[in-house]
């Protein structure tokens, strides 16, 4: 089944069977999933935030940024956006290997922001504790 639309729902935890045209929202664990709007069936999972996706709702549909592209399954490249799904050419092998690249580079900056933040909280507890 290809998805033309899409709708939101927002839960707490992701269900095990994802349903197709379904844009499923966890905002307590940051994330969203989707069956990939191809119809292959794989579950496309998208951690939301500011270096990573993010959901905009209308009454026309939920809106998905940046786009998806399924390099693991079917190739699919595609926005959600108002809930329609925008079809854009699929990957080839160097736009893969470019968007495994990217993936790799956003999970390796959320971890160096992590790492960032550490000596902050650190010096946020120093201060705090002078003047207890
Ligand atoms: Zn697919």
């Amino acid at each position: 089944v290809i998805v033309m639309k899409f709708r939101l729902e927002i839960v707490r935890f992701m269900p095990a069977e994802l349903q197709p045209g379904v844009l499923y929202v966890s905002n307590e664990f940051g994330i969203a999933a989707h069956l990939c709007a191809c119809g292959c069936g794989s579950k496309v999972r998208t951690p939301l935030g500011p270096t990573d996706w993010q959901v905009e709702n209308s009454d026309a549909g939920p809106s998905l940024y940046p786009s998806i592209g399924n390099w693991q399954r079917c190739g699919s490249h595609y926005f959600i956006s108002s809930g329609d799904v925008i079809w854009s050419e699929k990957w080839t092998a160097a736009q893969i290997a470019a968007g495994r690249r990217a993936e790799e580079r956003r999970s390796r900056q959320h971890f160096e922001r992590v790492e960032r933040e550490r000596p902050l909280r650190r010096a946020w507890r120093w201060l705090k504790s002078r003047f207890r």
